[in-house]
């Protein structure tokens, strides 16, 4: 439903010319699987001030408000989403501090909406490691640290100091890394909060061997994933001591469309878009990887894809 003009221009008014707004926009467009209806308003304040302003206005009105990272780990309904979606690409802020006597790394204060291979590349050109893991994983930081983003290498919870966010009624709250309940691929920051920032501390270490560990994970990643498809990564997290890829691949499964979504010949824990899929299309693939893992197996598949929205 869209939104009313009393809304648009209270919005428009609180980004004040910095940011962006756009109106009944198609999700597919900031999905990296291209599937998704459109939301009543994608807002993308360009300071953590505006952030906590448009927070407040939505609280005050009663309008939904959630945050949208790189959409590389989201499956949106054909129906969209209502209310607002709080894009944090514009926020970009990242800087690198200095050592202390007593501790060799170095604190990295970065913005929600710095995209990882930006830090990746930042870090590699300071001689600083720790976040080798991030080679070829996609998104944004703010995205990463809700999902503890990682590979083998590592993931985000092993660099995290702090996590600054945002709550429903705009107040800015700080946790330490105790507080953030990482876990694999997830943590407790509360879906309802905006993470605007982090603080990061990163060992320095040589160059060409940071080099080598991204590279290796590259073409490992390269070797083994499909490519030039709409995709989200991993659709299920492995369930302890075991693959969901194994799982579904020995249920026979590889290369199932329904509409042109796909389980991936290439990778059976990745869902594919080959064309114009429907989100209802993965909702198919979904439902039958998990019932046929449930009945081979005994196992329950847990989604490590977040979704949103409405059906159509
Ligand atoms: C090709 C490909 C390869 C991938 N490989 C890996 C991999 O190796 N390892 C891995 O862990 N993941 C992988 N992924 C999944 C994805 O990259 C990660 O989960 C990533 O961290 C998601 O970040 P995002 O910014 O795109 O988040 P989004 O997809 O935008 O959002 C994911 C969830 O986080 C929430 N969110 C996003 N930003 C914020 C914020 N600032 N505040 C509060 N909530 C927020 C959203 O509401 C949503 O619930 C891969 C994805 C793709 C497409």
């Amino acid at each position: 439903m869209p939104l009313s003009s009393v809304h648009r221009e209270a919005l428009l008014g609180l980004l004040a010319g910095a940011g962006e707004a756009r109106f009944d926009e198609p999700l597919s467009r900031h999905t990296t699987l291209r599937v998704g209806g459109p939301v009543d308003a994608w807002i993308a304040p360009a300071s953590i001030a505006t952030v906590m302003s448009v927070r407040r206005y939505c609280a005050s009105v009663g309008l939904p408000c959630r945050a949208l990272g790189s959409g590389s780990n989201l499956l949106v309904l054909d129906g969209g989403v209502r209310g607002v979606l709080l894009a944090t690409e514009k926020l970009r802020g990242l800087s690198f501090g200095t050592a202390t006597p007593d501790d060799p790394r170095i604190p990295v204060t970065v913005e929600a909406g710095v995209s990882t291979g930006k830090l990746l590349s930042e870090a590699v050109r300071r001689c600083l490691g720790g976040i080798e893991f991030l080679g070829g994983v996609p998104g944004s930081i703010g995205g990463g640290l809700i999902m503890n983003a990682g590979t083998y290498l590592g993931e985000f919870k092993d660099v995290t100091v702090e996590v600054m966010s945002v709550s429903e009624s705009g107040e800015l709250i700080h946790r330490p890394h105790a507080a953030c309940g990482f876990v694999y691929r997830g943590s407790a920051l509360p879906p309802t909060e905006v993470v605007v920032s982090a603080r990061l501390l990163l060992p320095p270490r040589d160059r060409a061997a940071i080099e080598a560990d991204v590279a290796a994970l590259r073409k490992r990643r390269r070797e083994r994933e499909p490519h030039g498809v709409g995709c989200a990564g991993s659709f299920f997290k492995n369930p302890t001591g075991d693959y969901a890829g194994r799982l579904i691949e020995a249920c026979g499964l590889k290369g199932t469309r329904s509409g042109d979504a796909e389980i991936a010949a290439a990778h059976a824990n990745w869902l594919v878009n080959v064309g114009s899929a429907k989100a209802s299309d993965f909702v198919v693939l979904i439902e039958l990887a998990r019932q046929s893992v449930r009945e081979r197996f005994g196992v329950s598949l847990e989604l490590e894809v977040k979704i949103i929205g409405e059906p159509e």
